[in-house]
């Protein structure tokens, strides 16, 4: 007999009707002799109807009321469930957070896990009842007893975090499309799904808009080794199974919040092409790494920074042995990028940096945690080391610094993040195609999994498709941060005040160009943030300007996120350069780009984001020939 977690989401809980239909399917479940526990949803839309009545009548209510007021939408699904299933003839009992013991941080509206308790569960199906549990909810410690949510969206973390705690021998996620699918099928109906996907890439994902999931449950799933699959409510097909590697043994106690960081890498072998002064329209980027695909070149980060003026910088790293040829191409490039209607901008100016060094921190959950990449920062900088560019992502932070200091900063960052022996990794030779912590490639077939050996490729049968999914972000905002002194400690101080305030960011970009103002040297710096966290970001920056020593900042909400997502980009060339490519065909202009080691993100003006996403999705065949049917 096994022991079975399933999710159901709002729309698959919405009317009578649902709920009466999810009991069925419960059903089917515990009567062939599995235990099940059921996480619910709010019904429909119910919490975006609550939160709009808080807003009747503050327009900034306390997080404490907020979480009171939420949590009330999942107790009501609860409850039908469980009478809907008492109906059938099936025992059940329904429970919220705080019976069950779902303890939390004592952080409102976003309160990650510390444990479950499990024993009232198990007593309860040891009765043979299924017990139906509120998702999205836990309580602060005995002492306080204060009802918490996990964030929007956290009813999939209730439920995988459940699956762990309670060992189950797999946690299934009811919703209202088939699966995970290669993006989102109300914008794009010819998204095609996929049968499986690694963790890694549904982490990225997640967190760059694809709300099919909730990041924080992939990466449980992700520690702790909990099979883990997305179906349809209203159909019996397989849906997509979510692959991890096999986990190091992890303890179940501060389950959310135990280390995000389980390895350090360094690459000394890398250098960086800068180019100065690009003209700001829609082709540009494509252009060049077009050029520089056909040469057959890799890149590993590519950064396009805000523009001043009418151009941008651009830069990338190579392989230290592709470095002339990725500089020729530059050089050729750079007289070209001109149009004849643009005469009176300078020349674009190749700049070149021999001997670099990428370090990075790896883990998951890490653009969730600002804390993390904050401590980053601040260990390379009381090492005295100047971060030349910063790559971010749900699942890796890399920085680059000058070649002679890594050894120390490999050092310095093992000991800040408790890393030892196997998690100390060195990246040899082809940047992109570098060392990966765990085994993580897809089925089949299953490569033996060790997480302390290096990943070996994804089977020749089934290799990564460079593109596994494109993500569209709407609610994200750029910050930009004008004139930087640039010496070390300044993206500690920065992103150390942000992440204070426990702030995600995404995409930080440093102009190449440095201006020398006044006799200080200065950078400007760019980041995005969620919409919500914007002017609270803009508020704390602006009075910690004067003591630090940077200008302005500015906040343009008025963007998109769109990024593309696969294992198979690491050492393929010629991926970013499809992504830009298609991006300028639509005469869509790119006015960020930052990349990491499995995705691409560029940031459009916010009314060409269905384009981007749509133009992204079908230039790299990710279409299929049937439109996927989604439920309202
Ligand atoms: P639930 O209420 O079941 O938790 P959500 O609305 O949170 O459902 O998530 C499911 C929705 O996620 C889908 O209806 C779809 O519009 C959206 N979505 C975004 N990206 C993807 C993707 N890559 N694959 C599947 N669905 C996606
Ligand atoms: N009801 C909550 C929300 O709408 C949690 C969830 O559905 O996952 O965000
Ligand atoms: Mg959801």
């Amino acid at each position: 007999m096994a022991l079975i977690v399933q999710k159901y989401g709002g729309t698959s809980v919405g009317s009578v009707e649902r709920i009466q239909a999810v009991a069925a399917r419960v059903l089917k479940t515990a009567k062939v002799g599995n235990s099940v526990v059921v996480v619910v949803s709010a019904m429909g839309k119910s919490t975006d109807e609550l939160v709009k009545l808080a807003h009747t009548i503050s327009t900034n209510p306390s997080r404490r009321e907020m979480d009171m007021l939420l949590s009330t939408g999942e107790q009501v699904s609860i409850a039908l469930l469980s009478m809907a299933l008492q109906e059938l003839g099936q025992p059940a009992i329904s429970l919220t957070g705080a019976q069950v013991g779902i303890v939390t941080e004592a952080e409102h509206t976003r309160a990650r896990i510390l444990h479950i308790q499990t024993e009232r569960i198990e007593r309860h199906l040891r009765d043979g009842k299924v017990v139906v549990v509120a998702g999205f909810q836990g309580i602060t410690s005995i002492a306080e007893l204060e009802i918490t949510t996990l964030g929007r969206g956290g009813s999939d973390t209730s439920a995988v975090a459940l699956a762990a705690a309670l060992r189950a021998s797999c946690c299934e996620i009811y919703t209202d499309v088939p699966g995970i699918l290669t993006t989102d099928p109300r914008l794009v109906p010819d998204a095609q799904l996929m049968s499986e996907i690694t963790c890694d890439e549904m982490l990225e994902l997640a967190s760059l808009g694809a709300k099919v999931l909730h990041p924080r449950a992939v990466e449980i799933a992700r520690n702790y080794g909990v099979p883990l699959v997305v179906r349809s409510s209203w159909t019996d097909d397989p849906g997509t199974r979510v692959v991890s590697p096999t986990p190091r043994p992890r303890s179940l106690v501060d389950l959310e919040i135990a280390r995000p960081v389980d390895g350090v890498e360094f690459d000394a072998n890398q250098a960086r092409v800068a180019l100065l002064r690009v003209p700001d329209r829609p082709g540009v980027a494509a252009r060049l790494f077009g050029e520089i695909a056909r040469q057959d070149l890799d890149v590993d980060l590519i950064i396009q920074s805000i523009h001043e003026g009418n151009t941008n910088d651009i830069a990338f790293t190579v392989a230290t042995p592709m470095l002339k040829r990725a500089e020729a191409v530059a050089a050729a490039i750079a007289p070209v990028l001109r149009s004849q209607k643009e005469p009176k901008l300078e020349e674009a100016e190749v700049m070149v940096q021999q001997q670099i060094a990428k370090v990075s921190i790896a883990g998951a959950g890490m653009i969730g945690r600002p804390g993390v990449a904050a401590q980053m920062f601040a260990t390379l900088s009381a090492a005295g080391m100047n971060i030349q560019m910063i790559s971010t992502s749900e699942v890796k932070v890399s920085c680059v610094i000058d070649a002679a200091d890594g050894d120390r900063a490999i050092d310095a960052l093992c000991q800040a993040f408790e890393i030892r022996g196997e998690g100390r990794r060195r990246a040899s030779g082809f940047s992109k195609s570098g060392v990966r912590g765990q085994d993580n490639s897809l089925s089949p077939p299953a490569s033996p999994a060790s997480p302390t050996s290096p990943a070996s490729p994804a089977s020749p049968a089934s290799p990564a498709p460079p593109a596994r999914g494109v993500a569209l972000d709407l609610n994200q905002a750029r910050l930009a941060i004008r004139q930087v002194p640039d010496r070390p400690g300044m993206a500690a101080k920065l992103f150390g005040l942000l992440a204070e305030h426990n702030i995600s960011v995404d995409m930080i970009i440093q102009s190449q160009r440095c201006r020398v103002i006044d006799g200080v040297p200065k950078r400007d710096i760019a980041c995005t943030v969620a919409q919500m966290d914007a002017e609270a970001a803009r508020t704390m920056l602006e009075q910690a300007a004067a003591e630090l020593g940077w200008g302005d900042v500015v906040v343009d909400s008025a963007i998109a996120k769109v990024s593309i997502v696969g294992a198979g980009m690491v050492g393929q060339p010629g991926v970013a350069a499809r992504m830009f490519e298609a991006l300028a065909q639509q005469q869509i202009n790119i006015q960020m780009i930052a990349t990491s080691e499995i995705k691409i993100s560029c940031v459009v003006a916010q009314e060409q984001g269905v384009a981007a996403l749509q133009a992204i999705h079908a230039a790299f065949g990710l279409a299929g020939d049937q439109n996927i049917q989604v439920s309202a």
